[in-house]
C-alpha cells in the first residue's frame, strides 16, 4: 500500500532521507518500548475528550478515564450493538453521540450486517493517523531493500463509488477517502510516494479508463519501476490479467503516442500525455514477451527492475501466493500493514519474511486495544470459537495490549478516536512474538467468514439464506437439496464461488439447466452487497457456479473426514471447502455444471436509502 508522509517539502537530499527515516524508525522504538504508558495515555485522550458523549454519558462512565473503571463499566460490542446509533448519525443527527468531534463522513466496510456493508464513523482527524501509518512503511522497507527512492513503485490504486446517507454524509471505503483526500492528492515531492501512475488515473471513477490508464503509465516507465503492488493480491492479479487481455491496445498506444479513444476522461489523457512518447522500440519489446506463450515471470520480464511485489498476502489472500509467484518468478512477496475502516492497525516490522510467517506490530498510538481469547477447535474443519455476547466476567477478562501471551489466539477489540468504544472487529490474531513491548501478531482469519475471492466476505449465514432461497426453483420437479457445501475457485481469474450440490431426486421431470441457472443467479442475488458490488463494478468476482454431484458423494466426504480424524457422533458437512484432498473429492464427483447467466444487481449506497447516487 502507498504511503504518504507529509513532511518534505523539496526534492529530498540522500542526507534529509536518511534522516527522516531514522527519526521513523526511533518513533518506532519509543512507542514500542512505551506500548503500555502510550496505551494508557490513548484511552485517557480518547475517553477525557469524549466524555460528554451520549454513549459514553448513558452507560455511566461518569467522566472517568482510567482502564479499570472502563472496563468494568463499558461493554465489549459488534456492530449490530450500535448500529441504531450509526443509523441516527447517518440520518443527520448531528449531536454528540459517539464522538464529541463532527463526524466526517462514513467509511464503509466490507463487512456486512443484514446484507449491507458496515458504517464505520470517522473524524477528520484520523485521516493523520492513517498517514502516520504509511509514513512508517518506507523507512521500515529501506533497512531490508536500499535505494528504493531511486526509482518508482507502479501501484494499481482505485477509487469506489460513494454514496450519500439520508443526513448528507458522504459514506465511501477507506482507501477512496483516503486517496481523494488532500494528504494523498497534495502529497509533497517524496521518493518513496512516487508512482508511475499520476493521481488523475487514481482518481478516476471509471474502473477500466483507470486501469488502463495506469497499466500504461507503468509500462511507459518499465525501467524506473523497482517496486509494483496493489492493495491485496487478488486486485495486483486483476491488473496482469488486464495486461494479457489489453496488451495489443496498450502497445498501439506506446507505439505512436496517443491514447486509445476509450479512454475519454480528459484529466486521464492530459496526465497521461505528459509520460507517454512514440516509443516504437518499447511496444515492440512488449509485444515480444507479452505474445509468447508462457506468462511465467511476466512481472521481472516487463519491469526488469523490479525488487518486490507488495500486496496483502495474509489471510484469506493467501489463496493467490502460487498465481503471483508464478507471475513473479518468485520475487519476495510483502506485506506491509493491517489494517481496516474502523482504525489502522498496524506494520510488519520484517518486512521480507515469508508470507506464511508475516506478523503486524500493532502501534499503540492508533487506537486503544484489548485482546478476547479464543478457542480453536482443531478438527478437520478447524473452527474457532469464539463468545457470541460476553457476560460482565468475560468483559472485564480482555487483555491489554502488552499482557497478551505468546502463541496464543486472541479476538481484536479496539477504542477508536472516532467513537468505537470495545469494538469487535472480527480479526483473530496470534501472538507470534515482540517488538520490545509491542507484541506482533499473526493474522488468522476473520471470524465465521466462509468464502472470499476479493474484499467480499460471505459468511455460513448468508450462505444458508442463499442457498435456501434458490432452492425454491427445485420445488416445481420435485428435487430438493440433500446436501452442500462450496470452495472459493481462485484457480479461475477472476476468482469464483463453486457450490457443489447433491439433490435427491423424487419426481420424473429432468430439471432443465436454465433451472440451475436461475438457482446460481439467486444465490447471487441473495449475497450481500460487497459480494454483488464484485461481480457488477469491479469485476473482481466471477459468476457463480453450481457442481451437481453424485448421489452419495457427501457420505464419502463423510467418510474421508473421518479417517483422518473427525469424530462420527460430531460430524457436520462443512458449509466450505478448502482442503485440496476434499475439494478433488468432489469435483471428480460432479456430473454437471451450471454458471450464473448474468450479473445480480447492486446499487451503490444501503437499499433503505432513497438516494442511491
Ligand atoms: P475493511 O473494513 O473493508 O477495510 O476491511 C478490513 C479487514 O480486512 C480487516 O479487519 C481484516 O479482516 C482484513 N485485512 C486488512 N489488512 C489485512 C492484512 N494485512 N492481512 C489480512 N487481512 C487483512
Amino acid at each position: 500500500m502507498p504511503e504518504a508522509p507529509k513532511n518534505t517539502l523539496k526534492p529530498t537530499t540522500d542526507y534529509s532521507l536518511e534522516l527522516k527515516n531514522k527519526k521513523t524508525l526511533q518513533f518506532i522504538e519509543d512507542v514500542t518500548s512505551n506500548a503500555d504508558e502510550v496505551q494508557k495515555k490513548v484511552l485517557e485522550e480518547i475517553l477525557s475528550r469524549n466524555a460528554h458523549v451520549e454513549y459514553l454519558q448513558t452507560r455511566g462512565l461518569n467522566g472517568h478515564t482510567d482502564r479499570e473503571t472502563f472496563k468494568k463499566t463499558m461493554p465489549v460490542i459488534t456492530y449490530e450493538d450500535i448500529q441504531p446509533h450509526i443509523d441516527r448519525i447517518a440520518n443527520g443527527d448531528t449531536s454528540p453521540i459517539l464522538s464529541s468531534n463532527p463526524i466526517s463522513e462514513f467509511l464503509t466496510s466490507s463487512g456486512t450486517s443484514g446484507g449491507e456493508r458496515k458504517l464505520m464513523p470517522t473524524i477528520e482527524e484520523e485521516l493523520g493517523r492513517r498517514s502516520l501509518l504509511y509514513s512508517l512503511l518506507m523507512p521500515v522497507m529501506s533497512q531490508f531493500v536500499p535505494g528504493l527512492d531511486e526509482g518508482k513503485g507502479m501501484y494499481f490504486l482505485f477509487i469506489k463509488s460513494e454514496a450519500k446517507t439520508p443526513g448528507g454524509l458522504v459514506a465511501r471505503p477507506v482507501l477512496t477517502s483516503y486517496y481523494k483526500s488532500t494528504h494523498f492528492k497534495n502529497r509533497p515531492y517524496d521518493p518513496y510516494t512516487n508512482y508511475t501512475s499520476p493521481n488523475e488515473t487514481i482518481l478516476c471513477p471509471d474502473s477500466y479508463q483507470s486501469m488502463y490508464s495506469q497499466m500504461l503509465c507503468g509500462l511507459c516507465q518499465h525501467k524506473e519501476v523497482l517496486r509494483v503492488g496493489a492493495v491485496f493480491a487478488s486486485g495486483f492479479i486483476r491488473a496482469i490479467k488486464f495486461l494479457e487481455k489489453h496488451w495489443r491496445l496498450l502497445c498501439k498506444d506506446i507505439r505512436t503516442g496517443t491514447i486509445d479513444s476509450q479512454i475519454t476522461d480528459q484529466s486521464v489523457r492530459e496526465a497521461v500525455m505528459k509520460i507517454l512518447k512514440p516509443d516504437p522500440k518499447l511496444a515492440d519489446f512488449i509485444e515480444a514477451e507479452c505474445s509468447k506463450d508462457s506468462w511465467q515471470g511476466i512481472i521481472t520480464r516487463l519491469w526488469p527492475n523490479t525488487k518486490y511485489v507488495d500486496v496483502i498476502v495474509t489471510g484469506t489472500m493467501s489463496q493467490y501466493i502460487p498465481t503471483l509467484d508464478y507471475y513473479s518468478n518468485g520475487l519476495p512477496l510483502v506485506c506491509t500493514m493491517y489494517a481496516s475502516s474502523e482504525c489502522y492497525f498496524g506494520v510488519n516490522l520484517n518486512p521480507l519474511c515469508k508470507p506464511s510467517e508475516v506478523s503486524y506490530t500493532l502501534v499503540p498510538t492508533m487506537a486503544y486495544f484489548e485482546f478476547l481469547r479464543v478457542q480453536r477447535n482443531n478438527g478437520v474443519t478447524s473452527s474457532i470459537s469464539v463468545p457470541k455476547t460476553l457476560n460482565e466476567k468475560e468483559q472485564q477478562e480482555l487483555v491489554d495490549l502488552v499482557d497478551v501471551k505468546l502463541g496464543q489466539e486472541y479476538e481484536l477489540v479496539v477504542t477508536t478516536y472516532s467513537g468505537l468504544y470495545r469494538y469487535r472487529v472480527g480479526d483473530v490474531l496470534r501472538v507470534a512474538g515482540f517488538k520490545n513491548n509491542a507484541p506482533q501478531f499473526n493474522f488468522i482469519c476473520r471470524k465465521n467468514v466462509v468464502l472470499c475471492i476479493d474484499s467480499d466476505k460471505t459468511d455460513e449465514v448468508e450462505l444458508q439464506n442463499a442457498v435456501k432461497n434458490a432452492v425454491n426453483h427445485l420445488l416445481p420437479f420435485g428435487a430438493t437439496l440433500a446436501e452442500y457445501t462450496s470452495y472459493a475457485d481462485t484457480t479461475t481469474i477472476p476468482g469464483h464461488y463453486v457450490l457443489y450440490w447433491e439433490l435427491s431426486l423424487n419426481g420424473n421431470t429432468p430439471i432443465p439447466p436454465s433451472v440451475f441457472e436461475d438457482c446460481c443467479l439467486t444465490i447471487e442475488e441473495s449475497l450481500n452487497s460487497v459480494y454483488r458490488q464484485g461481480r457488477v463494478c469491479d469485476k473482481s468476482i466471477g459468476p457463480l457456479e453450481i457442481k451437481v454431484v453424485e448421489p452419495g458423494t457427501f457420505d464419502k466426504l463423510m467418510d474421508y473426514a473421518i479417517s483422518l480424524g473427525a469424530s462420527i457422533n460430531q460430524y457436520k458437512t462443512p458449509r466450505c471447502v478448502k482442503f485440496a484432498p476434499i475439494v478433488e473429492l468432489l469435483n471428480s464427483r460432479a456430473v454437471s455444471s451450471y454458471f450464473s447467466p448474468k450479473c445480480p444487481k447492486w446499487f451503490p449506497g444501503h437499499k433503505q436509502w432513497s438516494n442511491n447516487n
